[in-house]
Order: C-alpha cells, then sequence, then structure tokens
C-alpha cells in the first residue's frame, strides 16, 4: 500500500470478482470490476472465479443452455488464469491485483485433489474455501434443491451441523488460506429456524477452531447484506466467537458486477468494530509464497 495515498488501509477484498466470460451468473468483465475496485479505494483486490465443476451433473440450468459442458468450464478457467496475469501486470501502478480462485467440494471424494492441482499449475497465489454442496446437492442455487438437501438431511439443525462439518474437513484436506462465507448454511434458513441453535453453534465453533488449527482466515463476505440477511456471513456470534479465538479476519465483496465491488465493506467494517476486531487481514506477495499483513480498521 503506498503511504500518504488516501487511501484507507482497510481498503481490501480477497473474495469477489467474479467476470464475464468466465462465471455464467456474473454481470461485468474483468477490466470493469477491476477499474470498480480503483474508484471505491481499494489497494488490493483479491480476484477469486469460481474453480469448474469436473462433472456434468454439477453444471447449472444456465450454462447448460449456453451449450457449456465441463470443458467449457476447464477452458474458460485456463483463459481466466491468463488473463488475470495479464490484468495484474497491467493494474500494477493502480492496484495490487492477487490472483485467487474460490474452489468447490465437488466431487465429495476427489475435490481435494483436483483443486491443489488447479493452485499449483496455474500458478495461483490462494484459495477460498467455500462449501456450497452438502451431501453433493447445492444449497445456494435453487430452493428446490436445498429442499432436497434439508430433506435428506432430516431437518435444518442436522443440515446445517452436516455443512459446518463439510466445511471442518474441506479445511483440513485443501488447507485453504480464506474460508469462504463461513456461514453460507445460514441463507436458507427461514425466520423460524435459528441458525445459532445449540447442536448447530457447537457444529460452527468445532468447525471454527479447525480453521483456527489450520491459520485460516475468516472472508467477513458482505453478500450477506445484499442477500437480506442483514449483516455480512458471517453473523456477529459467529463474528464475535471466531475473534475471542484469535481468528483473523478479511473482507469479501463477492462481487459478481461492478456495481458489488466494495458493497457493504464500509458496514461490515463498523460490524467488526462493534464486535471488539480492530485489525483486517490482507495478503501480499512475498519471496516466499504469500504473507499476512495486518491493516488497521480504525483509520
Ligand atoms: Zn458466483
Ligand atoms: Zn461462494
Amino acid at each position: 500500500m503506498k503511504s500518504g495515498s488516501g487511501i484507507k488501509p482497510w481498503k481490501v477484498s480477497l473474495h469477489g470478482g467474479h467476470s464475464m466470460p468466465f462465471c455464467d451468473h456474473a454481470h461485468s468483465t474483468l477490466d470493469e470490476i477491476l477499474d470498480a475496485a480503483i474508484a471505491c479505494g481499494y489497494h488490493t483486490y483479491g480476484v477469486t472465479e469460481h474453480a469448474p465443476r469436473v462433472e456434468p451433473k454439477y453444471l447449472y440450468e444456465e450454462e447448460l443452455a449456453l451449450g457449456w459442458t465441463v470443458r467449457t468450464l476447464d477452458d474458460l478457467f485456463q483463459v481466466y488464469a491468463k488473463e488475470l496475469d495479464a490484468a495484474r501486470e497491467r493494474y500494477a501502478d493502480r492496484l495490487q491485483v492477487l490472483k485467487g480462485f474460490e474452489a468447490e467440494v465437488c466431487p465429495p471424494d476427489r475435490y481435494a485433489e483436483i483443486m491443489s492441482a488447479y493452485k499449483r499449475n496455474l500458478n495461483f497465489d490462494y484459495v477460498v474455501g467455500s462449501v456450497h454442496y452438502v451431501d453433493d446437492i447445492i444449497i445456494d442455487y435453487k430452493t428446490e434443491l436445498f429442499q432436497q438437501a434439508l430433506e435428506g438431511c432430516g431437518g435444518y439443525e442436522k443440515l446445517a451441523v452436516k455443512y459446518y462439518e463439510t466445511l471442518a474437513d474441506m479445511v483440513v484436506q485443501l488447507r485453504p488460506e480464506v474460508i469462504g462465507h463461513f456461514d453460507l448454511i445460514r441463507k436458507g434458513f427461514p425466520a423460524s429456524q435459528d441458525p445459532h441453535a445449540p447442536r448447530i453453534l457447537a457444529a460452527a465453533c468445532a468447525a471454527l477452531e479447525v480453521v483456527r488449527e489450520h491459520d485460516g482466515i475468516l472472508d467477513v463476505n458482505t453478500a450477506g447484506y445484499r442477500k437480506g440477511l442483514g449483516g455480512p456471513y458471517p453473523s456477529r456470534e459467529l463474528i464475535r466467537l471466531a475473534k475471542d479465538m484469535g481468528i483473523p479476519f478479511c473482507f469479501g465483496d463477492d462481487s459478481h458486477a461492478a456495481a458489488d465491488v466494495g458493497s457493504g465493506v464500509e458496514e461490515a467494517r463498523l460490524c467488526l468494530l462493534e464486535s471488539g476486531v480492530s485489525t483486517i487481514t490482507c495478503l501480499a506477495p512475498g519471496e516466499a509464497g504469500m504473507n499476512r499483513i495486518e491493516l488497521s480498521l480504525l483509520d
């Protein structure tokens, strides 16, 4: 970060920047996203496109309608890695661009191997480990599929427990630098269901313990505001627990369009400050991999 530039130290996002044509549900190009990142005052922006899903059964309806196959996803991801390298150079004097991707937990029996190979072969700086699937069913896409996962598990409590177990297992297997939207499962909960019921909270705490043991950084993901949850992922309750365990936090705007870039980060900063968190973690390329930098949320 340049000193004296007037840029706030906490203006950093390590999860977001989904872009066209690499993501079927993104609405801006990579350059439009990076221009928006500069315009809203970020000094460091981690771009983390979705990893390819490698089996046809995981393709979204919208992707099938576009005629995409698993080969398309893999090809687009290879191009993404190259274009991100080029963009990083092009923007170097204005923005520190980090090269990441958002890993999936599918297929359950071999995702760790597949995601690690993408990281290694395409020279990514870091990985955001996210759980979008429970028992191999996607939980943040269509209501019918959430219902299917819910029925398969036997209720909200069991589904959430399984979600956190899947997340803990992912952290052990993949060791991602950043853990994406830690309590995403909350998104499918109706108001009548408590996402912090005792058994769920116990499973979330056990997963946080695994995150701590593996030096993970929790993504304070501002998509929670856009999805009407009234706060970021994770919830304030979980932020306080993680803070007491000494787990570091980063911001993630989870942008899928230029208009999402930076949205909710000021609110998330206040939410962290109110929870007693005064620093945010940033990654920076170093001689031997990525270094972590703690930046003040107070400035
Ligand atoms: Zn997405
Ligand atoms: Zn995600």
